[in-house]
């Protein structure tokens, strides 16, 4: 077993608790077996709501699938309780957001879509859907009368 931290990075304007949103959020990856280094072509997502029984009664996972080279059963498992918000104060720097704890594989990419929460730095102003599939977003915030945004979004995962 091993645990993968993503990292996550971007610039931050006016805005501050960025967060998935929901049980529900939908963590896009391409994974790698560890045994035979396939990597998926297609993106794949777990979800905190998925889980699915491992092997011989060793609990369950969010992910549990069949490499389709070599066979092997592999599995991929949200850990809870290590969701961190990205909040003003990280910005422009890598900052650990969630880790996976893999058994047979590995996450070597991330695709972030629809499902982010925000809210304004100053003003407390909820933003409840927030899309970075571009790598950018922004909105007006009336409050402040100023724009805020997330930009250049970027990601790496590291061995915790
Ligand atoms: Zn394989």
């Amino acid at each position: 077993m091993v645990k993968f931290g993503l990292q996550f990075k971007a610039t931050l304007e006016n805005i501050t608790n960025v967060r998935p949103e929901g049980e529900d959020f939908r963590w896009f990856l391409k994974l790698k077996c560890g045994n035979c280094g396939e990597v998926s072509d297609k993106w794949q997502y777990i979800t905190l709501m998925d889980s699915m029984p491992l092997k011989g009664g060793r609990g369950s996972a969010s992910m549990v699938q069949k490499c389709k080279l070599c066979s092997r059963e592999n599995s991929i498992d949200i850990l809870k309780d290590t969701i961190t918000p990205y909040n003003a104060e990280d910005s422009d720097k890598f900052k650990t957001i969630v880790q996976f704890e893999c058994r047979g594989l590995e996450p070597v990419d991330f695709q972030p879509q629809a499902g982010f929460a925000a809210k304004g730095a100053e003003s407390g102003t909820p933003f409840p859907e927030i899309n970075l599939q571009e790598g950018d977003w922004n909105e007006y915030d009336e409050k402040i009368s100023e724009s805020v945004g997330i930009y250049e979004v970027t990601h790496q995962f590291i061995k915790c």
